[in-house]
């Protein structure tokens, strides 16, 4: 055992081999030997508990692998070619060239985040997007924090803490990631009060569930999955109604919340915050990058008085948005308050391409790759939005040959620089045309022209 121990590498010797000066050139002499240090440690447990001798160049390897993980970034750009725009994996919504660049403005030297350029003191940082969320959708007052799943908990526990909240059992559901309605509804100290059936649920259901503790009805809207066939629900006009009549409040998770309609490019109707808006919600809570196309947010709007007590609620320190995002959401906005969303908003781009282009751009992408062929297909929309309902488009299929499986094919697309991320369906990678960004062809020609020279090869 003894002799064993002996056979691994002093720190010298590794911290010595031109593979590990390589690898650890970017680094100061104490992080590589920290990281030698720790392996070394592993390496000897390893032994202990498996009794075997450990060879030098193990060691070497493990040390070089750990170095250049360090050295690499991890969160990197990638080609979403999967066929699902609002992909939660690949970050959702890509942001437009203005909101890029105000990112890097406000971020490259000091903002007016909460300073008063006028009065020349304290001010608020939510004044930069209000004014703009309440111009488009209606609102009387509006807020933004971290996420949709924050805005919703900051929602409950500022106005349903301790009291009953009415929701359809058919909405009482998770949307996925961990979100769960009942979960969050706990959290916030809410609780809950569920109604209905999974599948039907009527205005007397609520009616009948409002006591002395309730204090809304809350709407979650089905984002990702849809309940067909014999279904009944209660529209948010009659939930209003009804809590106009007892003095509630009425509570509208629309998730997505989108401010243009989406059945002008034939998707199903999405519901929009102006309607909810329009319809007499309290508050509406909704992404800020899902259908919006803007950065990852959670925003609040509806009736002055309850997002003034989300605001006044020590959470919202907790959950409020970063100057960058912030400046990312503002410019977002203006293209919505200037009818440049489809034009500007990379989401939108996506969904409102005609498909003669893609077509076109596919038979380009079809040049690269000997052997490939266009096929027709359906995008989504994703992100918890208009289930069950695609966008026609082109997509490049490439099959398999000898000894590259599609999986293969796929992976080596994975492995790239830039890497570019399809999908695997029926012995074939396909390649999605629309939700690759025109100006992203050059990267994905490249790539093709790889698979090509690989599949020759056999
Ligand atoms: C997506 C979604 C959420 C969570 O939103 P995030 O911005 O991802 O936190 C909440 N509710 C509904 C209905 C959703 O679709």
């Amino acid at each position: 055992m003894i002799e064993e121990l002996r056979s691994l590498p002093s720190v010298d010797r590794v911290l010595n081999d031109a593979r590990v000066r390589k690898a650890g050139e970017a680094f100061p002499h104490e992080t590589v030997v920290g990281v030698i240090r720790r392996v070394l440690e592993e390496k000897r447990l390893v032994m202990r508990a498996e009794g075997k001798a450990i060879a030098p160049d193990d060691v070497i390897a493990a040390v070089v692998s750990e170095l250049e993980g360090l050295a690499e970034l991890s969160l990197r750009r990638v080609v979403n070619a999967t066929g699902v725009i609002l992909h939660t994996n690949l970050g959702r919504a890509p942001l437009s060239e203005d909101a890029i660049a105000v990112m890097r403005e406000v971020s490259s030297g000091y903002c007016n985040l909460e300073f008063d350029l006028e009065a020349g003191s304290r001010g608020s940082r939510e004044s930069h997007v209000e004014a703009l969320l309440c111009e488009l959708t209606g609102a009387e007052a509006a807020a933004v924090v971290n996420n949709n799943a924050a805005a919703v908990l900051l929602g409950l526990t500022a106005l349903a803490r301790r009291r009953e909240v009415v929701v359809s059992r058919g909405q009482a559901v998770e949307i996925g990631g961990g979100f769960r309605i009942p979960d969050v509804m706990r959290q916030s100290g809410a609780k809950l009060v569920e109604v209905g059936t999974t599948n039907r649920t009527y205005a007397h259901d609520y009616e009948e569930a409002i006591t002395e503790r309730t204090v809304a009805l809350m709407r979650v809207h089905s984002s990702n999955f849809r309940i067909i066939g014999f279904t009944s629900g209660v529209t948010l006009e009659e939930l209003v109604a009804i809590a106009r009549r007892h003095d509630l409040l009425v509570l509208d998770d629309l998730g997505s919340g989108c401010l243009l309609d989406t059945t002008v490019y034939g998707l199903s109707p999405e519901p929009m915050v102006q309607q909810s808006v329009r319809g007499g919600a309290s508050l509406v809570f909704f992404s800020g990058d899902k259908l919006l196309g803007g950065p990852q947010a959670g925003i609040i709007v509806g009736q002055k008085q309850c997002v003034e007590k989300l605001r006044r609620h020590p959470m919202m320190r907790a959950l409020r948005m970063d100057k960058v995002r912030l400046a990312a959401l503002a410019v977002t906005l203006g293209h919505y308050l200037r009818g440049e969303a489809v034009a500007r908003v990379p989401v939108w781009r996506m969904i409102a391409a005609p498909l003669s282009v893609l077509e076109e751009r596919v038979r380009k992408w079809l040049e690269a790759c000997d052997g490939a062929e266009v096929v027709e297909g359906e995008t989504m929309v994703g992100g918890g939005s208009i289930p069950g309902s695609g966008l026609p488009t082109r997509l490049l299929a490439i099959a398999g040959r000898g000894g590259n499986s599609p999986q293969a094919l796929a992976r080596l697309l994975r492995a790239r620089k830039v890497p570019v991320v399809g999908r695997v369906e029926k012995d074939r990678l396909l390649l999605d045309s629309r939700t690759v960004l025109p100006e992203e062809d050059g990267i994905v020609l490249e790539a093709l022209c790889d698979i090509s020279r690989r599949l020759k090869r056999g």
